[in-house]
């Protein structure tokens, strides 16, 4: 098999509100893999907040797509290799790896479909459906938005909600997370987020003032680039620390795991540069026993926790409107069941394109 076309474009989606409170759009970058054999392979990076998407895409199509048209796509480790490589000077991190990994997740996704199996299974299977929790509680909702939202996500099963922690008063965000614990009441665990947005003494006295909430994590504390501070952080706090929704391969996780940084780890499929090297860091924060929750894209990212042992929850924004994919994978008591199709088992909805393209 080979491969002869791929078709690459952005399209800009705009969530519903409250999110799209702090977020009139998303985008993605959607790159379609055409064979010789008539196979195609779907893969696509949420640019989330969409900023970048149109150099994702440039990048995508300039220096990646070549390197792939002519090649057998089943080599997936082999065109990783090649893509990973092709240009010295620039590092896979930011817009080089998401583009990487949207050719990545569609190189899988045709290895899939070619085996007649669905992703996990093709990578051996370990579970069937992945729990997820709900996640938003963004800064300028109001505390009815954010109640609202937390008891949404409760109707449908979850056992987790995620918010941010994002005022600039460490007492606020302490009242929110009060009033939202308060509404749901404790069939529903919690976790916090706050986006990079503290130093480690803003974060000793913020996470001083969660602990009566036993949350099971407190995300990102620090500014993504310092795995030091990170760590710094872990060690001083009560609440088990989680981060790595920007940390983009194996020696990025690694370097956290080795600080003991995070107690779980959160690779983004569309940024860690596909499943190939999601499933490599997955692996070895198995040999350290540390679980890893993958960051959104929900409907890629349980294929992932499918198959990792030490997979734990996939975070379930169910921002997406119903004609943008066909059959997207639904919540069912606090669950998500892994499509049964070959391949990712995704395909964009009829006219998606057509209606959504922006680039
Ligand atoms: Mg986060």
């Amino acid at each position: 098999m080979k491969i002869t076309a791929i078709e690459a474009c952005v399209l800009t989606v705009a969530p519903p509100k409250p999110m799209a409170l702090d977020f009139p759009h998303h985008k993605l970058v959607v790159a379609q893999i055409a064979t010789d054999e008539g196979l195609q392979g779907l893969g696509y990076s949420l640019v989330f907040g969409g900023g970048g998407a149109e150099s994702v895409l440039a990048y995508l199509e300039t220096r990646l797509k070549p390197l792939l048209i002519g090649e057998d796509p089943l080599a997936v480790e082999k065109l990783w290799e090649k893509m990973y490589r092709g240009d010295r000077g620039v590092r896979r991190v930011g817009i080089a790896g998401m583009a990487l990994s949207a050719l990545d997740i569609g190189l899988w996704d045709l290895a899939g479909k070619a085996a007649g199996l669905p992703l996990y299974k093709l990578w051996g299977a370990v579970r069937d459906s992945a729990d997820c929790y709900g996640s938003g509680g963004w800064g300028n909702y109001t505390e009815k938005d954010l109640i609202g939202e937390a008891e949404r996500y409760a109707a449908m099963g979850c056992r987790y909600y995620k918010m941010k922690i994002h005022h600039p008063d460490p007492e606020a965000n302490r009242k929110r997370v009060a009033a939202v614990k308060k509404a749901l009441g404790p069939g529903v665990s919690m976790m916090v987020d706050v986006n990079q947005k503290l130093d480690l003494a803003g974060n000793i006295r913020q996470a001083a003032l969660l602990e009566e909430f036993d949350l099971v994590w407190y995300e990102e504390p620090v500014n993504s680039d310092d795995n030091a501070a990170c760590a710094e952080v872990a060690a001083a706090i009560r609440i088990p620390v989680a981060t790595g929704e920007n940390h983009y391969n194996r020696y990025e996780f690694r370097d956290l795991i080795e600080r003991r940084a995070a107690r779980y780890l959160m690779p983004d499929v569309c940024r860690a540069n596909g499943y190939s090297e999601t499933l490599k860091i997955g692996h070895l924060a198995a040999a350290h026993g540390v679980r890893v929750s993958p960051h959104v894209v929900y409907e890629l990212s349980i294929q992932v926790c499918g198959t990792l042992a030490n997979g734990f929850l996939v975070e379930l924004m169910d921002w997406m409107p119903p004609d943008l994919f066909e059959a997207l994978p639904q919540c069912v008591n606090g669950s998500i069941r892994i499509p049964d199709r070959p391949g990712h088992g995704l395909a964009l909805a009829k006219g998606a394109v057509a209606k959504y393209r922006s680039g």
